[in-house]
Parts: structure tokens; sequence; C-alpha cells
């Protein structure tokens, strides 16, 4: 790695592609001749806007967003989704969670102060280790939406298959996936994803909503901020957003256009995820967490035979230049994120430092 930088495995702010940082580190002083940092101008002047109507575009192209879709920049990173969501798609006061670990379990909490939520699928039974049957659940007739984490940074599950809603909207947090694989928009009224998992710098979401899901008619005490249709009726220009969330992010997009799209994105992070898997289900020390079928290809969780020995790996690995290995509290053990910034010469390096340690030490 070049300038010294660490393999960072960090869930969260995470790696973004060294060659987005060089061009952000080159336009840090003065923007393409504007004279000023993107930093310090105005969110109201033309070359702003230019930064954020080609961000929005190259979204728009890289994941086929249909037209009747609105892309939101939204503050509040994702925990504010958490309420945002019930507060504008909560018609009838009723939605359907599928519970599969600890981020839809927040989401179900927050849900639950604003009606009422009917839990329709849960692996909690084993510690939220594989993704639950949703072929054909108990949808409630007046259920206003169907919610999923797509991709379960904690536990390291991903849907591979969508639930089947049976007519409902489904809305999806993807997070920790986001822009990880092609993503069919047509099958979701609304996505959303805190960006300082797999595309920017931390503190905002994008939120893509159909828009006949946008509403006028909330509860009138309603935040004018929390209404998605405040940010879709301006362009997200109603006050001063992200500026630079939204430039990083833009630059990302570009940087996967010109890597060939979507596909070509899953291709490369499908092959990252199976140097690191197969080692795993070849080694006799250490053990992958997660049910083969239902593994996420951005986190992944696995441990040793015991919990002195998953902390002393982690301190082995840090001193060796392999960043922010030791797993949540909630599961233990260690966690590899590697979202798309993570090189697949970090993953093969993390594998043979592995393999090394096993011999050693296992
Ligand atoms: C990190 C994360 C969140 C919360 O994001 P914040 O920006 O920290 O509020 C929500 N959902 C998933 C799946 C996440 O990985």
């Amino acid at each position: 790695m070049k300038y010294g930088r660490s393999y960072n495995f960090s869930a969260g702010p995470a790696m973004m592609p060294e060659e987005v940082l060089e061009e952000i580190a080159a336009e840090m002083m003065n923007y393409q001749g504007s004279g000023m940092c993107v930093m310090e101008m105005s969110h109201r002047s033309a070359v702003f806007q230019k930064i954020r109507d080609e961000a929005e575009a190259d979204l728009r192209t890289l994941m086929g967003i249909p037209e009747n879709y609105k892309v939101l920049f939204v503050q509040g990173g994702g925990t504010l989704e958490f309420a945002m969501v019930p507060m504008n798609l909560m018609k009838n006061g009723v939605a359907c969670y599928v519970e599969t670990g600890a981020w839809s379990k927040k989401a179900i909490a927050e849900a639950k102060k604003f009606g009422t939520v009917k839990v329709i699928a849960s692996s909690a039974d084993e510690n939220f280790s594989y993704i639950p049957d949703c072929s054909d659940p108990d949808i409630p007739e007046d259920a206003d939406y169907v919610y999923i984490c797509e991709n379960e940074t904690i536990n390291g599950t991903t849907f591979h298959t969508l639930p089947n809603t049976k007519g409902k909207v489904l809305v999806s947090d993807q997070s920790s996936m986001f822009l990880s694989r092609p993503c069919n928009v047509a099958d979701y009224g609304l996505i959303w994803a805190g960006v300082q998992k797999n595309v920017g710098p931390a503190g905002m979401a994008i939120v893509i909503i159909r828009e006949d899901l946008l509403r006028e008619d909330l509860d009138p005490r309603t935040p004018v901020y929390l209404n998605y249709k405040t940010h879709a009726d301006s362009d997200s220009l109603y006050n001063t957003p992200n500026c630079w969330a939204i430039y990083c992010c833009g630059k990302v997009f570009k940087y996967l256009l010109a890597k060939g799209g979507l596909e070509a994105q899953a291709r490369r992070n499908a092959e990252k995820a199976a140097v690191l898997y197969d080692f795993l289900d070849s080694s006799r020390f250490f053990t992958a967490a997660v049910r083969k079928e239902d593994r996420s290809f951005m986190n992944v969780p696995f441990r040793t035979p015991s919990k002195e020995q998953d902390a002393a790996v982690v301190a082995a690995a840090k001193a060796a230049g392999f960043d922010n290995l030791k797993g949540h509290k909630s599961v233990g053990g260690l966690r590899a994120s590697i979202y798309n910034a993570m090189p697949r010469e970090g993953v093969e390096a993390l594998v043979e430092f592995l393999k090394k340690y096993e011999k050693e030490n296992g």
C-alpha cells in the first residue's frame, strides 16, 4: 500500500478507493479552477450544483434507477432512516419487519414508536447466523411495507433472494452492501444506505424512493427535514446538505463507472470473498460464523476456538498492518469487512497472514 496506509478491515467508516482519495487531495486547495475547496463553497453556487447533479446522474446510470424514483441525499446517517421510514411510509400504522440482526433490531425498535410492527421472520434463535425463510410470510392485508436489512454488517448475512412481500412495498437498508452488486431498483419501494460503509465519508444517507410514496399528509408535527418530500422537491437542497459527502460519493460513482459498473464490481467482490471464505472453510483453527448460502460478500465474521485466541490474532494482525479485525461485541470473534474499496491483494495478504498464524499457533 502507498503512503504507509494499512489494509483497513473496518466495518465503517471504511476504506475508500486510493485513486479517489488522490483525486480529492489534488482538488483540495482549488477545485477545478473555482478558487476554493468544495468545503468552502456555497451549496447554491453553480459549481456545486454541477457536482450534485453529476453525482445523481452517475448514480442513476450505475444502478439503472427508473425515472419514477427520486434520489435523495439526507443527513443523519443511517440511524435517522430508522425513524424516517415509518414516519413517511406508515399510512395504516402497520409494518412488517424481518429480524436478521443488530441493525434490523434497531429499525424495529424505532418503528414501534410510530405504529404496530409485525416481525414476519427472525433468525434470533441461532444468533442471527442465517437468513430466515421469507418465501411465504404471513403479511397482514393492511401492512404499509415490508422492511429488511439486506446485509447485516455485524452478523455477516445477506439476502441473496429478496423476500416475497405479497405485493407490499419492499423497504431495504442497503448500507453495508450499497453498490456492491447490480440491484433491480424496481423491486423496491425504497432503498436507503448510510454512505460511510461502502461509498464515502460519514454523515449522509442516500435514499432512493418511488415517487408515489412521497406524501403531503404526514402528521403535522413531523419536522420538515424528516419528510422525504422536502428533499425530493428541492433536489436535496432544502437546507445546506453534506456538500463534502455528496462530492466524495460522486467521485466514487465515476470511479465505479470507469471500472465497468456494478456487474464488474460484483465479480471482483465475489472473487475477493471466495479467497477468504475458502480459506476459513479449509482451516481447522478458524471458523466462519454464517451459514454458507447466506454469507455476506462484504462483512465476514469468523472465530478461533477461544476468546483469548481471538484477541491474540487481532493483536498480531494489527502489528502486521491489518487493522480493525475485532468482531462486534454482540458476536465476538473477528470480522473482516471487505467492501468495494478493499483491494484483492489486501484479502490475499490477510489470508497468508492467517495461514501462517494457524501453522505457528493452531
Ligand atoms: C452502520 C449501519 C447503520 C447505521 O449507520 P449510522 O450512519 O451510524 O447511523 C444502519 N444500518 C446498517 C446496515 C449499517 O451497517
